[in-house]
C-alpha cells in the first residue's frame, strides 16, 4: 500500500521531499503557505559555505573541480530546470558578486554569468544609474581576478528605459524583462557596444533584472551572440521569484495536492488514520489553519528556520512576571506542535545560557563556525527522523549547513523515508541528541 505523506513548507527541502517522495509512489500533500529562506538565495547553488571552499583552494593552490552529484540532487534540478550543475570533474563556476568579489559555487540559475568559461573574453557591465548597481567599481574590483583571463569594461550602453527604472526594485525591473519586446530593445542598446568589441570577444554582464518569471539570459544572448548574464546580489530576491515561478509550474504539472496554509499541530490521528484510506494505524493529523485537517502515514517537516518561519525564538522572559522567569527553558521552540520533536541549539547553548535566554551577540559566526542562528533546529537522526514517523529537512534541522543543496539533499532523503515508513516503521519512541 502507498503511503500518505504530508509535507510541510515549499522551499528547496519541502519540494525535494514532495518530489522524492512522490517519485517512490507516495500519495503526497503538500502543505505550504509564504516565503522562506529558497526566496532569498542569490542564484548560487551551494552544497558547502562557499568561503570554505575558497579556503581550501587557497590552501591548495589549486581550483577545485565539481565533485559528484547525488541522483536525488540531479534529479531535482532537472524537475525545476532554473539550474545548471556542473557534472563530476568540470570545473566549477566563478560568479562575480555586484560587490565585485568572484566566488565558486557548486552550481547556478541559468541566468548568471559565470566567469570560468569566459577566459580571452572582455566582459561589459553597463553603467546603470541604479542603487546597488556602480559598473565602475565593479570593473575596477573585478581585474583583481587575473587568472581567469578576461578583461572587464564599463560601458555607457542604455539598459534604463523609464524614468522609474532607477528607482524601483530589481524584481519589478526583471519582471520588466519577462517581456519580449523590451528584452529586444535592450539588445538593441547593448549589440553597438558588443559589435565594437567583437562578438566571439565580448560578454555582458548586468545586475539581477533577466526575468522574474524565467531566465531571459538565452534569448539575449541569441539576439546578441555573446554570453550574457547576471552578477549575483544578495538582496534582489529576483533568483528566488525564478524559482518560485519553477516551482508552481512543476507543481501544475505533477499534479501533486497542495493545502494552502500554515500548519500548527501534528497529533497522533484520533481514529488511528483509518477512516480515509483503509487501515494505517499510528497515521498522524495536520491541522492547517483556514484548511481541512490532512491525514498522513508520515510528515515532513520542511518549514524552514528562523528566517522560514519553522523555528521561532522565544526565549523564558517572554510573558514572565517583572522579576524574571520561574524556570529556564530552551530559547528557541519549532512553530508547529509537534510531539517528540525537540529543537537544539549545540552544545553551548543546549540548555538557556540564562534565564534570560541566550547571549546572541557572543554567538556570532566565525569563519568555520556557523552562529547560533545556523545552528539552532530540530534533532534528528541521520535518516532525517525526529520522531514517530515525523521527519525533518532544510534548514529546520539541528546543526544542518544552511545551504540550499543540503536544504535539497536532506530533503529528497526525508521524503523517500517517509514513502517507505509503512515497510519500515520508524520506532516511536523520541529520539536524543
Ligand atoms: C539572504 C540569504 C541568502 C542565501 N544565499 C544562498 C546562496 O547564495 N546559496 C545557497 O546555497 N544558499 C543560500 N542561502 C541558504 C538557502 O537559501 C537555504 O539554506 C535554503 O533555501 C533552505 O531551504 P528550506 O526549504 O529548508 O527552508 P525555506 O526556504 O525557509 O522554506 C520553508 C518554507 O516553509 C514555509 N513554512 C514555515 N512554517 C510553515 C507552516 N507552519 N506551515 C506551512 N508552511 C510553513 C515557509 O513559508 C517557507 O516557504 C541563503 C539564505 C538567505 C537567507
Amino acid at each position: 500500500m502507498s503511503a500518505r505523506v504530508a509535507v510541510v513548507g515549499w522551499g528547496a527541502a519541502g519540494l525535494a521531499a514532495a518530489r522524492a517522495a512522490s517519485s517512490r509512489g507516495a500519495r503526497v500533500t503538500l502543505i505550504a503557505s509564504g516565503a522562506g529562506a529558497t526566496s532569498f538565495y542569490t542564484g548560487a547553488v551551494d552544497d558547502v559555505d562557499w568561503s570554505e571552499r575558497e579556503a581550501a583552494q587557497a590552501l591548495l593552490g589549486q581550483r577545485l573541480l565539481a565533485g559528484a552529484l547525488d541522483e536525488e540532487v540531479a534529479a531535482y534540478a532537472s524537475a525545476l530546470t532554473e539550474w545548471i550543475l556542473p557534472p563530476a570533474g568540470d570545473p566549477l563556476p566563478r560568479l562575480a558578486t555586484v560587490n565585485g568579489v568572484v566566488r565558486s559555487a557548486r552550481g547556478r540559475d541559468r541566468t548568471l554569468l559565470d566567469l570560468a568559461s569566459l577566459a580571452g573574453r572582455r566582459v561589459l557591465a553597463p553603467r546603470v544609474p541604479r542603487a546597488g548597481w556602480d559598473a565602475d567599481a565593479l570593473v575596477s574590483s573585478l581585474r583583481d581576478e587575473a587568472e581567469l583571463g578576461v578583461t572587464y569594461e564599463a560601458i555607457d550602453a542604455v539598459v534604463l528605459r523609464f524614468a522609474d527604472e532607477s528607482r524601483i526594485a530589481d524584481a519589478d525591473l526583471a519582471s520588466r524583462y519577462d517581456e519580449d519586446t523590451r528584452l529586444d530593445w535592450l539588445a538593441a542598446r547593448l549589440a553597438p557596444f558588443v559589435e565594437a568589441t567583437g562578438r566571439a570577444k565580448a560578454a555582458v554582464l548586468l545586475g539581477p533584472w533577466l526575468g522574474a518569471s524565467a531566465s531571459r539570459a538565452a534569448r539575449l544572448e541569441a539576439r546578441l551572440g555573446c554570453p550574457v548574464g547576471e552578477a549575483l546580489s544578495t538582496t534582489s530576491l529576483v533568483p528566488g521569484l525564478r524559482l518560485e515561478a519553477a516551482r508552481d509550474a512543476w507543481l501544475q504539472r505533477s499534479g501533486l495536492a497542495v493545502t494552502k496554509g500554515r500548519a500548527t499541530r501534528i497529533d497522533a490521528s484520533s481514529d488511528g488514520g483509518t477512516s480515509r484510506s483503509g487501515s494505517s494505524p499510528g497515521a498522524l493529523t495536520i491541522t492547517v489553519h483556514g484548511a481541512e485537517p490532512v491525514v498522513a502515514d508520515a510528515v515532513v517537516l520542511a518549514a524552514g528556520g528562523l528566517l522560514g518561519g519553522g523555528l521561532v525564538y522565544d526565549p523564558p522572559e517572554h510573558g514572565s512576571a517583572p522579576e524574571g522567569p520561574e524556570r529556564t527553558r530552551a530559547p528557541f521552540r519549532l512553530s508547529i506542535e509537534a510531539p517528540g520533536a525537540r529543537v537544539a541549539t549545540g552544545a553551548a547553548f543546549g540548555v538557556a545560557s540564562s534565564v534570560f535566554g541566550p547571549v546572541l551577540d557572543a554567538a556570532w559566526p566565525a569563519p568555520g563556525a556557523p552562529g547560533i542562528l545556523e545552528r539552532v533546529g530540530v534533532v534528528t537522526d541521520e535518516h532525517g527522523a525526529c520522531a514517530s514517523r515525523l521527519f525533518a529537512a532544510g534548514d529546520l534541522v539541528a546543526g544542518a549547513r544552511r545551504t540550499i543543496l543540503q536544504a535539497v539533499l536532506s530533503g529528497a532523503r526525508a521524503g523517500i523515508r517517509a514513502a517507505t515508513v509503512l515497510d519500515q516503521p520508524v520506532p516511536r519512541t523520541v529520539l536524543s541528541a
